[in-house]
């Protein structure tokens, strides 16, 4: 069930023609890359966006215990530029948390959204020494931290030559980063398994 798309950057319902599915307008950022979601996950639609995808759909590997995969998004059909993953679970002193995983083909502005920056891209917020890092599909990707809302904690890195932003509520559940956290991309498997939860409530950008 796919219901209509969103601006990677506002989370505005944009306008889409049919002959043109590469671009939708926002009445704030103008010409975007659609961001289109599902309103329940299942893995059948994960399978089916990972088919074509230009961009890895990164899920943490292992899953943290009793922790689900709550939403997925991805910008532009066929042949996603960007993909968001969204999971939640338990915070390990209580109360729960959320993780948002972007890959995004660099100007799409979706991770900057999330972050609530002005910007598509991160530009100079790369700069210095890393503070974090993941092993995304075994490879050492370094992450630089974001200014962000108080409410979330935002990093980005890249890895496979695109972006990738880990957006967590809330801001101290950026724990999961002290852990080594490893990433897998969901277009190589998409095991049968992997826990699903009831959408997430941070899946588009401007929530
Ligand atoms: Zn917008």
């Amino acid at each position: 069930m796919s219901v209509s798309p969103v601006c990677p950057r506002c989370g505005e319902v944009l306008v889409v023609r049919p002959e043109s599915t590469a671009e939708g307008w926002c009445h704030l950022h103008a010409a975007v890359t659609p961001l289109h979601h599902t309103a329940l996950v299942a893995h059948d639609a994960i399978t089916a966006v990972c088919a074509d995808a230009r961009v890895p759909a990164w899920v943490p590997d292992p899953m943290p215990t009793d922790w689900a995969v709550t939403g997925l998004a991805w910008g532009g059909e066929p042949g996603a530029r960007a993909i968001v993953v969204a999971c939640a679970g338990p915070a390990p002193l209580g109360g729960s948390a959320e993780l948002l995983l972007v890959a995004e083909e660099p100007g799409t502005g979706l991770g900057c959204g999330y972050a609530g920056l002005p910007g598509v891209d991160p530009g100079e917020l790369i700069d210095g020494p890393s503070t974090a890092a993941v092993r995304a599909a075994g490879q050492r990707a370094p992450l630089w931290p974001v200014p962000t809302r108080d409410d979330r904690a935002a990093f980005v890195g890249e890895a496979y030559g695109v972006w990738l932003w880990l957006v967590t509520w809330p801001g101290s559940a950026a724990w999961l980063l002290a852990e080594d956290l490893g990433l897998l991309d969901l277009r190589e498997r998409v095991y049968p398994d992997l826990p699903l939860g009831p959408t997430s409530d941070h899946l588009l950008p401007g929530a």
